[in-house]
């Protein structure tokens, strides 16, 4: 093996990162070959196996490169001074010509790296893209060379190309063995014609799959992430690249729910997807296409919008996606497994302190009461379900607080002390105490195998619909 000392620290550089994974299994797998070796390894798959169709990631003009003999003096310069600077030792360094790599930061000497092999940097000819209009970013041989085994670790999805972002050592396995692991088996098998295609062409789908599969694989309560992906071309013209963060509380809750109420969240998630002209079947809980009223399959609708997918990206809450979830389990009569999935979210996502969370089920329960004695669930659904303001909420409260009052019971609904403490908490926006308390309403009718006659025609006509975010 070679004897090129490379620098495998993370440098944050989501490609220089990416390929430096790339190049650390080849070389663990072929321990045998130099580094020299692996480069034309990689140039062979590029040029042999792919038909040099690597445009997303290297531009035109380097991708006219591969092969010649040209590049190959450029890859030996490197290898050259990462080994001068081996031997030299970093202390040594005195000469002028040595600065520090602007993405990894050693001291050493540095090479103009344009968009030809470093995706979106800028190029050459396009000087105006650098306020000092130099020829490009200024980075050394061992990034360089990292950034030339990108393709074999990024997934082509839709146009553009997937590049998954952790510092997760358990999700960088996962993303190692769905790429370049997956494309040394194929082109040892010749089957590999080139870069990865996924089944999604909508990245935030592909996001949600990724997550998934990650926590299906590892399978650990513990186990956490953030996790970012780079969703970009470095193709000609058009170059561009946006970026889908999971953010850790999001992962948290999705880890819960896949591995513990797995069926719930797969019907879910199905159920939040745009699909136009088609039907839910509650009884198998599958779409039905408008076109031959047969049932569609995952694969038919798998990158249209998902709701869920996008409120939960963008930071917005799902709690009332959750309340028409369990409402629909109750009138439908689903089997489902309790309200699990919202007290997941509640607690890894909003935060939701337990008190509150007790109250507002104290609260709860006191109104199924009320509504078991006075045998009229229907007017307390239709005043909390009503409930589109703030204001009205808190007038509903007033009412069932006299209602229970008047029923004689012993304990007030709630004291003002843990009204002001715990159920309005600042930043607590309050359609969320609304919604997590209806959800534990559904969940006692459902229990309870209330007639879902009695209560389905009111629930029908009070379907909120748009709410406004202000103040409790
Ligand atoms: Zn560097």
């Amino acid at each position: 093996m070679s004897n090129v000392n490379i620098s495998f620290k993370p440098t944050g550089d989501p490609f220089v990162d990416a390929g430096g994974n790339a190049l650390k299994y080849l070389m663990e797998m072929f321990s045998e070959k130099s580094i020299s070796d692996l480069i034309e390894l990689a140039t062979e798959i590029y040029v042999t196996d792919w038909g040099k169709n690597v445009y997303n990631v290297f531009h035109t003009n380097a991708v006219k490169k591969l092969g010649t003999e040209s590049l190959r003096m450029v890859f030996d310069s490197y290898i050259k001074e990462i080994e001068l600077s081996d031997s030299q030792g970093s202390d040594k360094m005195v000469f002028t010509k040595k600065r520090n790599c602007e993405i990894c930061g050693q001291l050493t000497i540095l090479y103009p790296s344009s968009r030809e092999f470093f995706p979106l940097t800028g190029s050459g000819a396009l000087v105006n893209y650098y306020t000092s209009h130099k020829e490009g970013s200024l980075i050394c041989g061992n990034c360089s060379i990292k950034l030339f085994f990108l393709p074999l670790i990024v997934i082509q999805t839709g146009e553009m190309l997937a590049l998954l972002h952790t510092e997760n050592q358990k999700s960088q396995e996962y993303w190692i063995k769905k790429t370049i692991a997956e494309n040394i088996s194929k082109i040892s098998k010749k089957i590999s014609v080139g870069i990865i295609k996924s089944e999604f062409g909508n990245p935030k789908n592909a996001l949600f799959k990724f997550a998934s599969d990650i926590i299906t694989e590892v399978n650990d309560d513990t186990l956490s992430d953030y996790l970012q992906l780079y969703h970009f071309t470095n193709f000609g013209a058009a170059p561009n690249c946006d970026i889908y963060r999971l953010p850790n509380p999001i992962f948290l809750f999705l880890n819960k729910v896949i591995r513990y109420c797995h069926s719930d969240w797969y019907v879910f998630i199905q159920k939040h997807y745009h699909i136009k002209k088609s039907s839910w079947d509650y009884t198998d809980d599958q779409w039905i296409s408008g076109k031959d009223n047969q049932p569609m399959s995952e694969e038919d609708y798998l990158n249209n919008p998902n709701d869920v997918f996008g409120r939960l990206l963008n930071g917005d809450s799902i709690l009332g996606f959750l309340r028409k979830f369990y409402k629909d389990a109750y009138i439908h009569n689903k089997r489902h497994s309790q309200v699990t999935m919202a007290i997941y979210y509640i607690k890894e996502v909003l935060g939701m302190r337990q008190e509150q969370i007790n109250l507002i089920k104290k609260v709860a329960n006191v109104v199924f009461d009320l509504a078991q004695k006075e045998n009229n669930y229907k007017k307390y659904l239709v005043m909390l379900e009503g409930a589109g303001k703030a204001y009205q909420l808190r007038s509903v409260l007033l009412r069932i607080i006299k209602e229970n009052y008047k029923s004689g019971a012993a304990e007030p609904v709630i004291r003002l002390q843990d009204y002001v403490d715990y159920l309005f908490p600042d930043g607590q926006f309050w359609g969320e105490v609304r919604d997590l308390m209806l959800i534990y309403l559904y969940e006692r009718l459902h229990d309870e195998n209330i007639n879902r006659q009695d209560v389905v025609d009111s629930l029908d006509i009070v379907e909120t619909t748009e709410e406004t975010n202000e103040g409790a």
